[in-house]
């Protein structure tokens, strides 16, 4: 897919203010720092679209992009911030957890996953609670430019079999790296595909 137009379109606080549902939309979530504006701006060809390394705490805002004039991009808060309180993790879990199972023009959800790490728990405990809720989603493994081919691939494969021990298929994945863009089009090419049925 070529990505011709990309405007940031609305930046919420509440479920109620979101844009109205009248595009697919495809949101991104991940750990703080795993990489998730740096590969929005990379799939977008923009350089400042998301904004990379917010502030861990700050208000959890869900941003809507809008691309091609024909679908959102959506930029949901990071989770596991190491410093964040009990409420703020509450009312992160609250708004966003609202936000995947009432969204009705929700596609997919990509979850974005560090390649460097074994699989982590908070990452796995978060694709159980999307699968057992029947939300699509797909795994993005991030910053696969830091180690050897060989090393992503080992971690990937130890996710895929922790999946495996709730569910009977995995999802698709991707590895990407947003320094050189490796992963991007095969990403966009699968919306492009959604789009399409
Ligand atoms: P976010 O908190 O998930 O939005 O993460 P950021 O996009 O701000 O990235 C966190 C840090 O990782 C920044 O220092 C980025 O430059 C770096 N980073 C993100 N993606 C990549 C990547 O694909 N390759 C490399 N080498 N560094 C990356």
């Amino acid at each position: 897919m070529v990505i011709k137009t990309a405007t940031f379109v609305s930046s919420n606080t509440r479920i109620d203010k979101l844009p109205a549902p009248e595009m697919p939309e495809y949101a991104f979530i991940g750990r703080s720092n795993v990489g998730k504006s740096s590969l929005i701006n990379a799939l977008t060809g923009r350089r400042h679209l998301a904004k990379t390394s917010q502030t861990p705490g700050k208000t959890q805002v869900i941003n809507h992009f809008l691309i091609n004039d024909a679908w959102y991009l959506v930029d949901l808060p990071g989770y596991g911030f190491a410093k964040t309180s009990k409420s703020n993790r509450v009312a992160w879990e609250k708004f966003i957890r609202r936000y995947l199972l009432q969204r009705e023009s929700l596609q997919c959800v990509f979850v974005l996953i560090d390649s460097r790490h074994d699989p982590q728990r908070i990452d796995l405990d978060f694709c159980y609670w999307l699968g057992e809720n029947g939300i699509p989603f797909m795994l993005v493994f991030t910053k696969a430019d830091k180690q050897t081919r060989t090393k992503s691939d080992a971690n990937i494969d130890k996710f895929r079999k922790a999946l495996l021990q709730w569910f009977e298929e995995v999802p698709q994945h991707f590895l990407t790296s947003a320094e050189t863009r490796m992963g991007c089009e095969p990403l966009l090419d699968t919306i492009d595909d959604i789009n399409r049925n």
